[in-house]
C-alpha cells in the first residue's frame, strides 16, 4: 500500500536521478573531448613544428655538407683540431650563440649555449681524426702525399650535424616555438683522448637534463648496445745505450723490455675474462739496430664491457710492465692516457628517439652513389651486405653483445640521461677506422647519412622540450641505471693528454 502511495514520489526522484546522471555523463564527455581536442591541437603543433624543422635543415644542407667536407679535408688529429673546432665555433657564433671556448683546460674545446631555462637539452659534437689514414675520396686506396689524418671515424659528419641540429633549434627558441635551453658541446679527441671526460669531471653537464649525441656508421639504428670501458697508458722503458755489436754487455735494452711486456700480455689473455680486449702499439722501438734502444715506448688500450674488469686487468698489464723492467734491468714507467666508462643505456629516449629515426628515413644512393659503393664493397674481406640496407631502419633492441668500440660518450652517461643514434654514412659492409670509411665519408655518402642525423636528433630534441614527462621518465630510469654508483673517472686526476699524438 505504502508503496503504491508514494510511486509517484519514486517516479519524479528517478526522473531527476536520470537527468542529473545525463548531465555528469554529458559534461564528462564533453570534458573528455576537449581534453582530446586539446591533445589533438597539440600533437598537430608539434608535428607543424617538426615539418618546419625538417625543411630548415634541408636547407642547411648544402653549407653544411661544405662545412664536413672542409672538416674532412683538415683531418686534424685529436687536441690538435684547432681549424675544426674554430670553424663550428664560428657557425654557432654566427647563428647567435654564445659560446666559452677552452673549456676543461682543452684548447679545442667548447660549450655553446642560446636560450634560458629548463629543460636543458646538449647535443655533442665530434671532429677528430685518425692518425694514419690519409685517403683520398675515390673508391680504391689512395693516400694522399703528406698527409696523415684522415677521417675513418666520420666525426667530420659528427660534429657538423650537431652543430646544425643545435642551430635548428636555436631559431625555435627565438621563435619562441619552445622554451628552455640548447646547448651543443664542441668534444675534441674522442680517439684515445678522452676529450669528454674532462668535461664531465670539470662540470659542465651538471644541469643538463638530457644528452643527444649520434655516431657515423654503416646502418641506421637508435644506439641500444653498450660501449665497452677503455683504460689506456703509454708505457715507458729507459735503458742503457750501447753498441750493439761492440759492447752489448754493456747495454740495457728498452726494446727487449716492451717485448718482455708484450709477450706476458700476450699469455696472459688466457686468463683473463673472455670479452677482455688488449691491443698495443709499439710507439717507439729505438733508432738503429747497431745501438742498444735506451729508450722504448708501447701504447696500451685495455677494455672489457665492465669497467672494473677493464681496470683490474689494466693493473695486471702494469705489473707485468713492472717484471718486465726487473728482468731487462731497465727502468719503467707509464702514463695513463685515456679511460672511459661503459655506455649507460637508456630505453625511455631511445624509444623517443627510434620515432624520430622512422620519420627522417634511412639513406638512398644515386646510381653514381651505388657504383662508388660496389668498387668500396668489393674491397672487403669476405661478403658484403645488400647496398639497400642503407635505406632501412633497424627495429629498437637491446642487443646482448656489447660491441668491441669505446667512447667517452659514456662518461656523459653516467652524469645524465643520454641517448644516440648511428646512420649510415658509409657503404653497408665498411668499417670504422678504414680507409673505405674516409673514402665514402668525403662524399656525398657520408653527407647524406649526416643529415639523417641532425634531422632525427633536431626532432628527438623537440620532444624532449615538450614532453616533461618524458623527461622526468627518462630521469628515473637513469637514477635506477647508476643506482648507488658514485661517477668516478677512470683517467683519475690527471690534466688532459694535450700531446697524446705526438
Ligand atoms: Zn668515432
Amino acid at each position: 500500500m505504502d508503496a503504491e502511495q508514494n510511486k509517484p514520489k519514486f517516479d519524479a526522484m528517478k526522473k531527476i536521478l536520470a537527468i542529473c546522471l545525463l548531465f555528469a555523463l554529458n559534461s564528462y564527455g564533453q570534458k573528455k573531448n576537449a581534453v582530446t581536442n586539446n591533445n589533438n591541437a597539440a600533437s598537430q603543433q608539434l608535428n607543424a613544428l617538426k615539418e618546419k624543422t625538417l625543411s630548415m635543415l634541408d636547407a642547411s644542407y648544402a653549407a653544411d655538407k661544405k662545412t664536413a667536407l672542409q672538416i674532412w679535408d683538415y683531418a686534424e688529429l685529436g687536441y690538435k683540431e684547432t681549424k675544426s673546432a674554430a670553424l663550428h665555433i664560428q657557425n654557432l657564433k654566427e647563428a647567435g650563440f654564445s659560446v666559452e671556448t677552452g673549456v676543461a683546460g682543452i684548447p679545442t674545446a667548447f660549450v655553446a649555449t642560446y636560450g634560458s631555462g629548463s629543460p636543458v637539452i646538449g647535443i655533442l659534437a665530434e671532429y677528430d681524426a685518425l692518425p694514419g689514414l690519409a685517403q683520398e675520396a675515390v673508391p680504391e686506396k689512395k693516400s694522399i702525399d703528406g698527409k696523415t689524418g684522415g677521417h675513418g671515424c666520420g666525426h667530420h659528419l659528427f660534429g657538423t650535424a650537431s652543430v646544425s641540429a643545435g642551430i635548428a633549434i636555436k631559431k625555435l627558441i627565438e621563435e619562441k616555438k619552445v622554451t628552455g635551453t640548447i646547448k651543443v658541446y664542441g668534444c675534441p679527441a674522442e680517439e684515445g683522448g678522452s676529450g669528454k671526460v674532462y668535461m664531465v669531471r670539470e662540470g659542465f653537464f651538471k644541469n643538463v637534463d638530457a644528452v643527444i649525441h649520434w655516431h657515423p656508421a654503416n646502418q641506421n639504428r637508435v644506439i641500444m648496445t653498450s660501449f665497452i670501458a677503455n683504460k689506456s697508458a703509454k708505457f715507458r722503458f729507459n735503458g742503457i745505450a750501447s753498441h750493439a755489436a761492440m759492447s752489448p754487455e754493456n747495454g740495457r735494452s728498452a726494446l727487449d723490455a716492451v717485448e718482455a711486456l708484450n709477450h706476458m700480455a700476450n699469455m696472459m689473455r688466457e686468463h683473463i675474462p673472455q670479452e677482455t680486449r688488449i691491443h698495443y702499439v709499439i710507439t717507439n722501438g729505438g733508432k738503429a739496430p747497431n745501438v742498444v734502444p735506451d729508450f722504448a715506448e708501447v701504447y696500451y688500450y685495455v677494455r672489457h664491457p665492465k669497467r672494473e674488469v677493464a681496470v683490474d686487468v689494466f693493473d695486471r698489464i702494469t705489473k707485468a710492465a713492472e717484471g718486465a723492467a726487473l728482468g731487462t734491468g731497465t727502468k719503467m714507467s707509464y702514463e695513463i692516457v685515456g679511460g672511459t666508462h661503459d655506455l649507460l643505456i637508456n630505453k625511455t629516449l631511445a624509444e623517443l628517439m627510434q620515432e624520430n629515426l622512422a620519420k627522417t628515413g634511412g639513406v638512398s644512393y644515386t646510381e653514381e652513389e651505388k657504383a662508388f659503393g660496389k668498387k668500396i664493397q668489393a674491397s672487403f674481406i669476405g661478403n658484403a651486405p645488400p647496398i639497400e640496407d642503407a635505406s632501412t631502419i633497424k627495429p629498437l633492441q637491446i642487443e646482448a653483445d656489447a660491441g668491441g668500440g669505446s667512447s667517452d660518450v659514456s662518461d656523459v652517461s653516467y652524469v645524465v640521461p643520454t641517448v644516440g643514434l648511428e646512420t649510415a654514412t658509409w657503404i653497408p659492409g665498411t668499417s670504422a677506422h678504414s680507409w673505405q670509411a674516409v673514402a665514402c665519408g668525403g662524399t656525398e655518402i657520408g653527407t647524406k647519412g649526416m643529415l639523417v642525423a641532425a634531422k632525427t636528433m633536431a626532432l628527438t630534441a623537440i620532444d624532449l622540450f615538450n614532453k616533461p614527462a618524458v623527461i622526468q621518465k627518462a630521469k628515473e630510469e637513469f637514477v635506477k641505471g647508476v643506482g648507488s654508483y658514485q661517477y668516478k673517472p677512470l683517467l683519475g686526476d690527471r690534466k688532459p693528454a694535450l700531446n697524446y699524438r705526438d
